[in-house]
């Protein structure tokens, strides 16, 4: 908890104004501020095991909305295109440190505006339209950004993809013979659904025998990355790209890091490879960057580097490890076997789809995302798994023992869900309204940081169904 001699006060102009923001936003536009106020409890009353959501810090979300976004700052610290860039210049040098030191980077690039810009920086940065590029598929657990054919990766460049064997494990052995076959300039990797632990070094291996480049994307592992609880690609891959609002819980943002291959000459022979970095995301791909983000990636950097953010890494593994041996025991097939990270997938039972989870378990307060699994015949709007993740539910302070409440709480909804024509289902009134109770029990038990009033004001509430 803040100390109330560090609640801003008529000593501290940003404070003020900050807190002007909010009451001028009250009384000038209530239509929206409600609207933010419901959304604000809807997060407090709702148990999020959605894996590509994180909390965004209060300390985090108050330098997003600093006064500092005023600055327009074209170019890098020391050289940029418009006057007034002093502190700007301070805090993105400050970004850049921290980075470097949460994940033992030697180059990092703080401007990218998410981590699918991320992606397509390193691209433009090594490639060349019409070049061959090996990433996995979508609907294996891949990410757009990775070669799909909907996104622009698929349309610039020729994509041979990769998959999961039948044990659900990332297919090695069809991404090496992939590359020998069609000698890609780029290997992507990294994953948006698989819960097992990445082997950069093999990957690295098979781009070495072929000379190609390796993108790791780890923006569902970052935070265990940080917190040293899976290997690092940073000196494996020749880029490393994450966005910083999912494990990081910090702003909506991105970041490109480089290890060991910073200094490295590009193909060309003239530049590195980390030069062509700098030179792609500004000015190729993007103008002027989100500087109060830069500073708002900081403070997040910031909390990374406090040890206790290894406790909460601890608690996401462990929560998911718990979740995924609980939903086993209740005779649900748990893709790849169980999870070395904070995603657990398991397949709807027989009777439902990927689809009607989602919504049932919504409508009892318990949040979730359909996901397609391994051999999947159903679209991705409906898909045949359901995808957990245990990052809010470990900054909520649950553990492991909570998390057999939680899958018992999942089993109780999905066992009990009748399904209707299309995503319509029917649940029973007295299992909906039983699972809602306990989970706005757990909800007051473990509140979100620095809920000012989190046993009052949440009994009884509930969201309107
Ligand atoms: C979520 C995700 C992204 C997209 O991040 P944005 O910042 O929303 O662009 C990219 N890659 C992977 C693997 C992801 O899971």
């Amino acid at each position: 908890m803040v100390s109330p001699e560090h609640i801003p006060g008529d000593g501290s102009h940003i404070g003020r104004y900050l807190g002007h923001g909010i009451g001028a936003l009250r009384q000038e536009d209530p239509d929206l501020y409600r609207l933010l106020e419901l959304e604000h409890d809807r997060q407090r009353q709702t148990l999020s095991l959605v894996a590509s959501c994180g909390i965004t810090d209060p300390s985090v979300l108050a330098v997003t909305g600093a006064s500092i976004v005023n600055v327009t700052a074209e170019g890098y610290p020391g050289n940029r295109y418009h006057a007034g860039c002093r502190y700007v210049d301070e805090v993105e040098r400050l970004a850049i440190e921290r980075t470097k030191q949460v994940f033992g980077a030697k180059y990092v690039n703080v401007q990218p505006h998410c981590a699918s810009f991320a992606n397509h920086t390193v691209m433009q940065a090594v490639l060349d339209p019409g070049d061959t590029i090996v990433g996995m598929a979508l609907d294996q657990g891949g990410h757009l950004t990775h070669g799909s054919p909907v996104n622009l990766s698929g349309k610039l460049f020729t994509v041979h993809a990769y998959g999961l064997d039948e044990h659900g494990v990332i297919d090695y052995t069809h991404m090496a013979e992939l590359a020998r076959t069609h000698r890609p300039k780029l290997i992507v990797c990294g994953t948006t659904s698989y819960p097992r632990t990445i082997d950069f070094d093999r990957i690295r291996a098979i781009a070495d025998s072929v000379g190609a480049y390796v993108l790791a994307d780890v923006t569902h592992i970052a935070g265990l990355i940080a917190a040293g609880l899976h290997a690092s690609p940073i000196d494996a891959a020749h880029f490393t790209t994450t966005c910083t609002f999912k494990q990081l819980y910090g702003p909506r943002g991105g970041l490109i890091m480089m290890g060991r291959d910073a200094e490295a000459l590009a193909a060309d022979g003239k530049r590195t490879l980390s030069q062509r970095i700098q030179s792609a995301v500004f000015p190729m791909m993007q103008g002027s960057p989100e500087v109060h983000t830069i500073a708002a990636k900081a403070r997040a950097m910031g909390r990374l580097l406090d040890p206790a953010f290894r406790e909460l890494a601890e608690r996401i593994q462990a929560n998911a490890s718990a979740l995924a041996r609980a939903l086993t025991a209740h005779g649900y097939d748990v893709i790849g076997g169980g999870t070395d990270n904070h995603i657990v997938l398991f397949r709807a039972p027989e009777k439902l789809n990927g689809l009607i989870a989602e919504r049932a378990l919504e409508a009892c307060d318990i949040l979730v995302n359909k996901n397609k699994i391994p051999g999947d015949t159903r679209s991705a709007t409906v898909a045949s798994g359901v995808r957990l993740g245990s990052n809010t539910v470990a900054l909520r302070g649950l553990g492991p023992s909570e998390m057999d409440t939680c899958a018992e709480l999942l089993h109780a909804v999905l066992d009990a869900v009748e399904p209707g024509d299309g995503g319509a289902f029917h649940l029973d009134d007295a299992v909906r309204t039983q699972v809602s109770a306990e989970v706005r029990r757990l909800c007051r038990d473990f509140p979100l940081p620095y809920d000012p009033a989190p046993s009052a004001d949440l009994v009884g509430a509930g969201t309107e169904h």
